[in-house]
């Protein structure tokens, strides 16, 4: 399997000599050359897999150039029942990613049973074991340099605590972020994660990484890499789950299933699109939006206008603040007839601060046979759902997983299963929690004194230069 670029001037290149980097070299997103489908008889075959066994077929379809034996292994290694039954006592431990049933025909997909309990682990764990094989196998380094508002940051950082070859430089806002996700990242101790704490707003640290990258000497002497949602290796990780919950919610493969996808920068619910193109029986693919609704905009409209970080909303659903969504591009490429000319012209205007059409050419006609929907929530919606969830059916969401649903049972139809993806759990994010239901959301076992352990964190101003100080005196540690 070769990979492309959406922007078509990039040469096609290997899993493996994608994984590390970000960006294509012509600034587009990695996608496969073409879609590789499963046809009837293999889907029926998958029915019966367990978690591991669906990841080897699907992964095994997307890399070539990792032999059978040792992509199995690191599989084995990621998808096990310890790492992802931390979350919750009471859900199914012999089962990754299990599947709630809410009510007939609604179901809760839960994602967030891994360490930081967002669904973010369900591929950055896999992430971890993938780079470290990688790196030993290029005898190389790499020093992880991200920014994070919350979830991705403490994801991150448990994937690649420990591991060879990799360290870890994560800048968060140092008042933002809940207190739970601030011990999450600042209690580990492990020498390889370094904890940044700027004194500054997301965006602050975001230009610092901006900054750092563009120094293109600085980044190849220190071997500076991401891990950011744009990452090929974590979109195709994601689209295992979806497999997952379709046979769970199925007796055949004739039926079809409706997912409804909290969203951000696009990448969730771009592994669903996936997981279609591969052949899975999908009918409608909700995204969900909260007030920041970039992409519900571009689904009811066809305009996909980015905003500007300044323009962004701080939200009660904070891992959905975003203002552009970095994978869509992966979508619109497909959408287009994958036509790599169109995607840069298009992208063109959204690198210099402009917004997109797609109704006068036709184009946005054609979304509705990729199955796309969408919708947004806010505040109030959120917390109201959250309250009917938990007086309902006694389960309790969290705010993101609570936009998901509201927007989903908008577009439920009568005889199609609904699956509400759940991305995070509420001991996350105790106060919206406390609003709603007016008690604090129960924490896993193990995590009760999580912020009372020492943390090991340190703080400095919005600086570039300080920054790069901070890794050049650590980057051989
Ligand atoms: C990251 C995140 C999202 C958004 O996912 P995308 O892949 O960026 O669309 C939604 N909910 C939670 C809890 C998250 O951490």
């Amino acid at each position: 399997m070769r990979y492309i670029s959406t922007r078509g001037l990039a040469p096609a290149q290997s899993f493996l000599e994608i994984l590390l980097g970000g960006l294509a070299p012509d600034g587009g997103l990695y996608v496969p050359e073409a879609y590789p489908r499963f046809g009837a008889d293999e889907l029926v075959t998958m029915r019966g897999m367990d978690y591991r066994q669906l990841a080897y077929a699907v992964l095994s379809r997307l890399i070539d150039d990792i032999p059978v034996g040792e992509l199995k292994a690191l599989i084995d290694r990621t998808y096990t029942a310890e790492t992802y039954s931390h979350g919750r006592p009471d859900s199914d431990y012999s089962q990754i990613a299990p599947v709630r049933r809410l009510e007939e025909g609604l179901y809760l997909l839960e994602l967030s049973n891994g360490p930081t309990l967002a669904f973010k682990d369900m591929a950055m764990q896999l992430l971890g074991n993938l780079f470290e094989y990688a790196l030993i196998r290029a005898g190389r380094d790499v020093n992880i340099l991200g920014a994070t508002s919350g979830d991705t940051g403490s994801a991150a950082e448990y994937a690649m605590r420990g591991k060879r070859h990799v360290r870890v430089f994560m800048l968060a806002p140092e008042h933002g972020m809940t207190r739970f996700q601030q011990a999450q990242m600042w209690s580990l101790q492990d020498a390889n994660i370094h904890n940044l704490a700027i004194r500054g707003v997301f965006d602050d640290c975001q230009d610092i990484v901006k900054n750092v990258s563009n120094d293109l000497e600085f980044k190849a002497k220190y071997r500076i890499g991401a891990v950011n949602s744009i990452n090929w290796a974590r979109v195709a990780a994601q689209v295992i789950y979806y497999f997952k919950a379709y046979f769970a919610v199925t007796a055949s493969n004739d039926e079809q299933v409706s997912f409804s996808v909290p969203s951000g920068n696009f990448g969730n619910v771009c592994a669903g699109h996936i997981a279609r193109m591969l052949g899975l029986p999908i009918r409608r693919l909700i995204v969900a939006t909260n007030e920041n609704d970039v992409l519900d905009e571009f689904f009811r409209t066809g305009v996909y206008r980015p905003r500007g970080a300044a323009e962004t909303l701080h939200t009660s659903s904070p891992s959905m603040d975003i203002s552009k969504a970095s994978n869509f591009e992966r979508f619109v490429f497909d959408l287009t007839g994958r036509d790599a000319a169109r995607v840069r012209a298009l992208w063109s205007a959204v690198d210099r601060g402009q917004s997109f059409d797609l109704k006068p050419s036709g184009l946005f006609d054609r979304v509705s046979e990729f199955g796309f929907t969408s919708g947004s929530s806010n505040h109030a919606n959120r917390i109201a759902t959250i309250r009917m969830v938990w007086q309902r059916y006694g389960t309790m969401i969290d705010t993101h997983t609570a936009d998901g649903l509201k927007v989903g049972l908008e577009h439920r139809e009568p005889g199609v299963p609904l699956v509400c993806l759940e991305t995070a759990l509420p001991a996350k994010f105790e106060d919206a929690i406390r609003e709603a239901l007016g008690r604090a959301p129960e924490r896993p076992a193990g995590m009760e004194d999580l912020e009372q352990r020492p943390q090991r964190v340190e703080v400095m101003e919005a600086d570039t230069q300080a920054v790069k100080d901070y890794i050049a005196r650590h980057a051989e540690d």
